[in-house]
């Protein structure tokens, strides 16, 4: 292997305890600590496991979290009248709702309920917008971590060739959006895209993000790339796997991130900084 590992967890950490530092001087200012919102519905594995994580992390960094577990036959109003309420609660600073959401609820009319200003997880269309238009205010959590590693490890990006694989509203889209204003000539490929591995091979900055084990062959990765791969995908033996083919991808890549222990750290280490972002907004608004 050549490639340098990227150490998501370790990068996330240090974000962390930016936040945790932040915070502190809130409280030192007479501030109150920012305030998060989870809401779950319904008893998906991943989804506990995920909001879990996004608990302890916000203790640690003296965060409030409140959780509201919500049945799995909650009907979609009473989802909304809840939004209502958290969007009008003076000490919520965020509103997380998991994906996600069981079939009976609309998720767009669900994140679009959530008040922009609350909306951590940088899905609304207002927040999507603001990105567009190079006005970036609170950003989606995956691809803004993605961009603080790449940062992290000294990528410049103007005059470099990215490319995403994947363009899915939470990850690809706002991807795509988020190295182009960082000054990347982008490429974002998706199903329809013919001969993938022509792509992939004229990628400087390579980021997948589809959810299928191996979409990626390690041979058609450019010599000296970057290699990020947001997939997380579980194996019938239990072991998580990228969309990567990791053994042969770190043989020409420069840098790449494993997975676990990559991009998912940073996504809630993102959603912490959010958090206190909208915290920060609110009191000075
Ligand atoms: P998703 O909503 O299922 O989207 C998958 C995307 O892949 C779609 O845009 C789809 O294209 C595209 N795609 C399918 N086949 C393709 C192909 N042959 N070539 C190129 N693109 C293809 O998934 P997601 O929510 O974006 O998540 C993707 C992966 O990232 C999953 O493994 C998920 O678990 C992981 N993830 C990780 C984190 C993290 O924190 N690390 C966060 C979020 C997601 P169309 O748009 O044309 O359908």
């Amino acid at each position: 292997m050549s490639a340098q590992i990227i150490d998501g967890k370790a990068i996330a950490q240090n974000v962390r305890n930016q936040v945790r530092l932040d915070i502190e001087q809130r409280l030192k200012n007479n501030q109150r600590a920012p305030g998060l919102a989870v809401i779950l519905v319904g008893l998906n594995p991943a989804s506990q496991v995920y909001v879990r994580k996004k608990r302890e992390a916000c203790d640690e960094a003296g965060l409030i979290s409140r959780s509201y577990n919500l049945d799995e036959t909650t009907d979609q109003q009473t989802l909304l009248n809840l939004i209502e309420e958290l969007n009008n609660d003076a000490t919520i600073d965020g509103i997380l709702v998991q994906l996600p959401l069981p079939a009976h609820i609309d998720d767009t009319l669900v994140l679009e309920a959530i008040h922009p200003d609350k909306d951590v997880d940088g899905f609304h269309p207002y927040n999507i917008g603001r990105l567009v238009q190079r006005m970036p205010t609170l950003r989606p959590c995956t691809p803004h971590g993605v961009i603080h590693m790449l940062e992290t490890i000294g990528e410049k990006f103007k005059g470099r060739h990215a490319v995403v694989v994947g363009a899915s509203n939470i990850v690809g889209r706002p991807m795509h959006l988020e190295l182009l204003l960082a000054g990347a000539t982008v490429t974002t490929t998706h199903r329809f895209t013919k001969d993938l591995a022509t792509h992939v091979a004229d990628a400087d900055i390579l980021v997948v993000a589809v959810g299928k084990p191996g979409i990626v062959k390690g041979e058609w990765v450019k010599p000296g790339a970057t290699v990020i791969d947001v997939g997380i995908n579980r194996l019938p033996d239990g072991k998580l796997t990228g969309d990567v083919d990791f053994e042969t991808a770190a043989k020409r890549a420069a840098w790449i991130t494993p997975v676990p222990g990559g991009v998912g750290p940073m996504t809630v280490a993102m959603l912490l900084r959010n958090t206190f972002m909208a915290a920060e907004k609110h009191d000075a608004s």
